[in-house]
């Protein structure tokens, strides 16, 4: 076989555990280890929950789901597993994408390589040697050449800090973390704390069955109708046959989704016209109504007030209660600037007799009691607390794991005082260390993203090999070009002038108050078209030995 051939050529690691270790067995990790294994090389993932999918692994909260089109959302590497797949609903529930995600570990053998409840504690670079030594929680070392990190944009769970926590006699549980038994909340009282996509999700749903349920907001999100409908098997046919179409499209557009955004701006075209493409869009299911909107929505102030008034005059219909509404409408951030969550009657949950909102803003939580939750004002019993607070996003997930480089630099400190990438993928002082789906990738359509950079940084391993080069580093200069490169492209964007964990904000974690710029915001293709000029020059802008 040509792949061992090439294996026994060029095994150039054979003092070391593994050629290449991966961190993380989700989307990234999993696909990962696919294509290294092409190579022949020696791979080990270690995982540290029990099972695959990453994202869709911990997130098994209620309601759950994806918020893009399935199909548009899935692994495209194989003709494959996109025929023998068929999904069953537009925006697939987290059971349905693990199922998935655990069929394509199977179809490709891959659990054989991957180590489970294994957390990543530190890893260590030994320039002597070239390589990484990774310490997992159970104290065991283990040595690699290369050191991927497939540990997702949005997976370290954060916890508000309010006192009493640890006091509260019920349940309670972050989404993030969420118990693989299911939770009954028929008749509970319930309090959920937080209104980001994650809160959206889970309490349109268990509004349905618990016996109370009270809302604690800080700041509301500009939300809209996912329209997810099932699909059928004959539909799952005719969109087996699309998938050439649909591939190419997701790279064609800015953030790889389907939906693209109309060229016109927004107060050019006259209010009746704005208004009717309004109307329509926002009975698209999907991400339409925000990328597929004018294309100025999010860099022109008075474009952007336009389609939020639109979407608050939404909400003022679908709320009865005119206070709760006022209190569901965003005013310190505009529609789209703020990650939109997508939703399924979530604004008509406010209508039921058994949902309140309870706006911390105006009622601030003093503590979490024993028996509930006590704001200034008031004091809540509950059975069941639920934390959809979010994620130390971007940086998080590396801060984790104490990563150290070249004479011992650690990552985190490095990142604190400013965070550089060289095109998302390496970091100069950290050599042999790849980033998928690290800061300053385009985080859109993340499966197409992941694709993308997975496979860039699969040649680069490749091309190393086949020359017996056995370290490769991000060039300081070249890494500076890419983050003035990295800022250019964000310039404009009112995104940034949000807090949100898009801007690295997040207010439960000590030193994430300033905002920065965390994700690549130029288009898909500009990445793209940019990593491939690296590749296509021999990566002369990486210093390789
Ligand atoms: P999030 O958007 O960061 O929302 C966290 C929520 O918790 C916010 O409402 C936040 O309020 C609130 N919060 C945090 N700390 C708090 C505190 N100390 N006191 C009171 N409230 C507090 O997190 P998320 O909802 O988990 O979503 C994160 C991202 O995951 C999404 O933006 C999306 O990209 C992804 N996601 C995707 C899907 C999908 O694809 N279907 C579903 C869910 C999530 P403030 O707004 O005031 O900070």
């Amino acid at each position: 076989m040509v792949v061992e051939e090439r294996m026994t050529q060029h095994n150039t690691t054979p003092t070391l555990d593994y050629d290449v270790i991966v961190i993380g067995a989700g989307i990234s990790g999993l696909y990962q280890l696919y294509k290294l294994r092409e190579l022949g090389l020696r791979v080990r993932v270690f995982e540290a929950g029990t099972g695959v999918g990453g994202t869709w692994y911990w997130n098994r909260y209620p309601g759950a789901r994806f918020d893009s089109e399935s199909y548009s959302y899935a692994f495209s590497f194989s003709k494959e597993l996109l025929d023998e797949w068929d999904w069953t609903e537009h925006f697939s529930p987290q059971p349905q994408t693990e199922k998935y995600l655990n069929y394509m570990t199977d179809k490709f053998d891959l659990r054989r390589d991957i180590q489970f409840t294994a957390r990543v504690t530190s890893a260590h670079y030994d320039d002597t040697n070239k390589s990484w030594t990774l310490t997992l929680e159970n104290g065991s070392r283990h040595t690699c050449r290369f050191m991927i990190t497939a540990v997702g944009p949005l997976s370290a769970p954060t916890l508000p800090k309010f006192e009493g926590m640890d006091d509260f006699q019920g349940i309670s549980h972050h989404t993030g973390l969420w118990p693989k038994e299911p939770v009954n909340f028929e008749g509970k009282r319930v309090g959920i704390i937080g209104t980001g996509a994650t809160a959206v999700q889970i309490i349109q749903e268990i509004a349905k069955t618990a016996g109370h349920l009270t809302v604690f907001q800080r700041r509301p999100n500009w939300c809209k109708p996912l329209h997810n409908r099932e699909i059928s098997p004959e539909e799952m046919q005719e969109i087996k046959k699309t998938y050439p179409d649909i591939f190419e499209r997701c790279q064609e557009t800015l953030s790889c989704f389907m939906h693209t955004p109309d060229p016109r701006k927004t107060l050019e075209v006259p209010e009746a016209e704005r208004e009717a493409f309004w109307e329509k869009l926002y009975d698209t299911p999907g991400f339409g109504f925000w990328i597929g909107n004018f294309s100025d929505i999010l860099t022109d102030r008075a474009a952007n007030a336009a389609v939020s008034d639109f979407v608050a005059r939404k909400i003022r219909q679908r709320v009865k209660d005119p206070a709760t509404a006022e209190l569901l409408i965003p005013t310190d951030h505009g529609f789209g600037t703020r990650r939109v969550p997508q939703e399924t009657f979530y604004y008509e949950a406010y209508n039921r007799p058994n949902v309140e909102l309870v706006s911390i803003l105006n009622h601030p939580i003093e503590r979490i009691t024993p028996t509930g939750i006590k704001t200034r004002d008031q004091e809540f019993d509950f059975d069941i607390i639920i934390y959809a607070t979010g994620f130390d996003a971007i940086t998080g997930s590396f801060d984790r794991i104490d990563i150290r480089g070249v004479n011992g630099e650690s990552l985190k400190a490095k990142w604190r005082q400013s965070l550089e990438t060289y095109l998302g993928i390496q970091i100069a002082g950290f050599p042999n260390m790849f980033m998928v789906m690290g800061p300053h990738c385009v985080f859109g359509n993340i499966p197409r993203s992941v694709e993308y950079s997975v496979e860039w940084v699969t040649d680069l391993i490749a091309h190393m090999n086949d020359r017996n080069l056995t370290r490769v580093e991000a060039d300081p200069a070249a890494m500076e070009a890419w983050n003035r490169f990295v800022l250019e492209k964000s310039e404009g964007l009112l995104t940034n002038e949000i807090d949100s964990w898009m801007t690295g904000i997040n207010q439960n974690v000590e030193g994430k108050q300033t905002r920065i710029v965390a994700r690549f915001a130029g288009s898909a293709p500009d990445y793209r078209e940019h990593c491939d000029a690296v590749a296509a020059a021999g990566y002369r802008e990486l210093m390789l030995v």
